[in-house]
């Protein structure tokens, strides 16, 4: 089966014109779907004939709310959707003052196995398909009655780990006749491919890079991560500097501070040193402490006193503003424990 939610007008204009229809059709389906269509029954421009050949081949993917927590702080709503194989993701709808943003995941599990991260404990099962990323969206959009202005690739998943589903994604999300989403208002999160970081770079995007660094150097990263025993910490480093050369845009790294692990001063005298005169933007966050994990975050004190470090290098440095902090909206944990205990709620 089609999943015609994965393909651009011009490809489902040759999915249509193979099974002998009209080309024209196929920006009629594009537009069906992006209103957020999921039944090809109510696509009622289209002739019946048509729709029960489509119907036979193809089918608009659709997620399904298992479950939704709205948070009582700040309105973000978190939602465990069903795909229609029975997997489970999540997504997050978060509200900022410049506008709504989704935070999509983009694999069932993960194989990184970061240390501090809920999503890869129940193993990685499989790659999400662009039609599943956008769905997530629309899904949101559908439930919430409400617009969407950005996307943040940082949902469970790697997304360069899916590197052709998360570009197709990408093509069809600021399509101007789908949702037409900016890749300026597009961050995608990654925990480091350097080869992947290398081709993303040739498709000179105007998304944000995102790069999870979590340490200053390479022991400590490859205590957390393992992704640093293929990619060490300076073939990173200079895979992100390579990767400004090429599209001219900063690179946000983010650093989860561990109490411990990473926030020391000397962490933060060792990371300034290396980011020192990059064009680049730190994003501190506390650590969320997954109970499976048993690390704790920073102290306050210690959150400020690293931020102080990195501006004495005169590198750009912000505290992440923690949305949802009361519906678990980070990083699988909602996944893990709808997995553990099916029967909550
Ligand atoms: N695989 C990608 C996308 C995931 S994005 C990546 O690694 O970037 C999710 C972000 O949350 C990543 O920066 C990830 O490292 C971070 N993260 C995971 N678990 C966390 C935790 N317990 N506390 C804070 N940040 C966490």
């Amino acid at each position: 089966m089609t999943d015609l939610k994965s393909m651009l007008p011009e490809e489902i204009q040759t999915y249509l014109v193979q099974m002998g229809e009209k080309p024209f059709r196929a920006k009629q389906i594009f537009r069906w779907i992006s209103s957020g269509e999921t039944e090809i029954d109510n696509m009622t421009d289209l002739s019946v004939s048509l729709r029960e050949k489509l119907k036979a081949d193809s089918f608009v993917t659709k997620a399904r709310i298992v479950s939704k927590l709205v948070s009582k702080i700040d309105g973000t709503v978190k939602y465990l959707f069903e795909l229609a194989d029975g997997e489970k993701i999540e997504t997050v709808f978060m509200r900022y003052k410049y506008g709504n943003t989704v935070c999509v995941s983009t694999q069932a599990g993960c194989r990184m196995g970061c240390t501090f991260c809920a999503s890869p404990l129940n193993g990685f099962r499989r790659n999400l398909t662009a039609g599943e990323i956008l769905e997530q969206i629309m899904a949101a959009m559908r439930d919430t009655g409400e617009k969407v202005k950005g996307v943040v690739l940082m949902g469970i998943g790697e997304p360069l780990d899916n590197y052709q589903n998360v570009m197709q994604f990408l093509r069809l999300v600021h399509h101007p006749e789908g949702l037409n989403i900016s890749h300026r208002h597009i961050s995608l999160s990654t925990c480091g491919l350097v080869d992947k970081i290398d081709v993303l770079g040739d498709e000179k995007l105007q998304i944000t890079l995102s790069v999870s660094l979590h340490a200053p150097n390479d022991d400590i990263r490859r205590a957390t991560m393992p992704v640093a025993k293929k990619y060490p910490y300076e073939t990173l480093i200079e895979g992100c500097r390579r990767y400004i050369q090429k599209t001219n845009r900063r690179i946000s790294f983010e650093y989860a501070l561990i109490a411990g692990v990473n926030d020391s001063d000397e962490n933060a005298h060792q990371l300034g040193r290396t980011l020192s005169g990059m064009l680049c933007h730190v994003n501190l966050i506390p650590v969320n402490e997954v109970k499976e994990r048993g690390y704790k975050k920073s102290t306050r004190q210690q959150v400020a006193r690293f931020t102080e470090i990195l501006e004495n290098y005169k590198i750009n440095t912000t505290v992440r503003r923690k949305l949802g902090g009361d519906v678990d909206a980070s990083c699988g944990q909602l996944r893990l424990r709808k997995i553990k205990e099916p029967k909550v709620r």
